[in-house]
């Protein structure tokens, strides 16, 4: 966990709500990993040009490619991240953030809490 491997991790139940971290155009949702359809990515973009993805999230109905979210709107559940990692990793949502190419530290724009 931490900021060392693309993204922060942010400790959530599944099942937990999960909230957009900034106002954003969803552009994508996909399989968080190629060929496997158990964990889900919400990719969004932001109005100055952030990318943003969401991992382990299973989408609200009405979150699709084109949805625009409000920072603190619930977009999605978060999904069992072990189904993937195995019983020893806590369930977590994945936050990544990148700004014209280069990682972001999503610190540095969500308040951690
Ligand atoms: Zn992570």
């Amino acid at each position: 966990m931490g900021a060392t491997h693309g993204g922060t991790d942010y400790v959530a139940k599944p099942g937990q709500d999960v909230v957009a971290v900034h106002d954003a155009t969803v552009t994508r949702i996909g399989n968080a990993y190629k060929g496997d359809s158990r964990l889900q990515i919400i990719n969004m973009k932001t109005p100055n040009g952030y990318t943003v993805g969401e991992l382990y999230v299973s989408p609200s109905s009405g979150v699709k490619a084109g949805t625009k979210v409000t920072a603190g709107q619930v977009i999605g559940t978060a999904q069992d991240v072990r189904v993937r990692t195995g019983p020893a990793v806590t369930p977590h949502v994945h936050v990544q953030i990148h700004l014209g190419g280069e990682r972001v530290n999503p610190q540095t724009l969500i308040p951690v809490p």
